[in-house]
């Protein structure tokens, strides 16, 4: 498969499990049986009372990973802190607690003002430095760069260990597929081997599906590990609630890249209402990488 089909893949696949879980968040999965029988479709609503196909903050953050790292591939900390700024301007319905935190009480010091929301809150071991990390190892041909920026990224606004390590697995696996041409059970495998997800190779989550970032990955991890195909993740992460759009957004991103832009349902990616941004993404980091690879082509 081609790295451009791959890496299409990969943000749509983030915007489609963000779209169609977001239908779903905070709701159980019996309440969910009860309004929507088994969700299938993009239909939005909910609790940010969506319209179809609209996304939330987990792919408008990830898209600000992404410019960033556009903008400013060599040292991207603060362009992407900028597009995040941008974004929070913009009055986003959907916004995690920690990350409203530290983006309402920045002063010019990202790292400082993760840790006076970590301080302030108690704790910030969340999954939102997670679900906009995939664009480390979309843009980044050498794993010392992506392993970097997916680390820093996450230090932001999440000041705790457990979130760096989250998004340094997440992006190995979706790093293997895309440069390593790994297979997604063995890039999970590999990735997880070590760590206390390694686990999730042969277990349930055994846990909600919530915004913790341990539970999140727990629930991210077997839902790859056990769907045959893009479809069957997504769904699954919307039709089991709690944290449904997030944990669809990371699980959807790592199956795209796996299944590829083709592997999504033509049903989904058209629905999408930022298609063409992210479609125009998709064309500059495609781009950014010829420009990258050895003698420029
Ligand atoms: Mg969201």
């Amino acid at each position: 498969m081609e790295l451009a089909e791959r890496i299409r893949g990969g943000l749509y696949g983030v915007a489609v499990g963000d779209a169609l879980g977001g239908t779903t968040e905070f709701m159980s999965p019996l309440e969910i049986r009860a309004r929507h029988g088994y969700l299938t479709e993009i239909v939005g609503g909910g609790v940010w009372r969506l319209e179809p196909g609209e996304v939330t903050d987990d792919t408008m953050m990830t898209l600000c990973v992404a410019d960033g790292i556009l903008a400013s591939p060599a040292d991207p900390m603060q362009a992407i802190g900028d597009r995040f700024l941008q974004w929070y301007a913009s009055n986003p319905k959907d916004i995690g607690n920690i990350i409203r935190h530290v983006l309402g009480t920045y002063e010019g010091d990202w790292f400082e003002a993760a840790r006076a929301a970590d301080r302030d809150l108690g704790q910030s071991a969340g999954n939102g430095s997670l679900m906009r990390c995939l664009p480390a190892a979309l843009c980044y041909p050498a794993w010392t760069d992506a392993s970097r920026a997916s680390r820093m990224q996450s230090k932001m606004t999440h000041d705790d260990g457990l979130c760096d390590e989250a998004c340094d697995i997440y992006n190995r696996i979706a790093f293997a597929m895309l440069d390593g041409g790994a297979a997604l059970r063995e890039a999970i495998g590999a990735a997880v081997a070590g760590t206390g997800y390694e686990e999730m190779l042969s277990s349930d989550p055994n846990c909600e599906p919530s915004g913790y970032v341990v539970h999140t990955l727990r629930w991210v991890l077997h839902l790859l590990l056990t769907s045959d195909s893009f479809e069957e993740v997504v769904q699954r992460a919307a039709n089991q609630g709690g944290d449904s759009d997030t944990i669809g957004a990371i699980a959807g991103g790592l199956a795209g890249v796996h299944w590829g832009y083709a592997g999504i349902p033509e049903r989904y990616a058209g629905r999408i209402l930022i298609g063409e941004r992210l479609d125009e993404t998709c064309e500059r980091i495609v781009a950014l990488r010829r420009s990258a690879a050895p003698g420029g082509q």
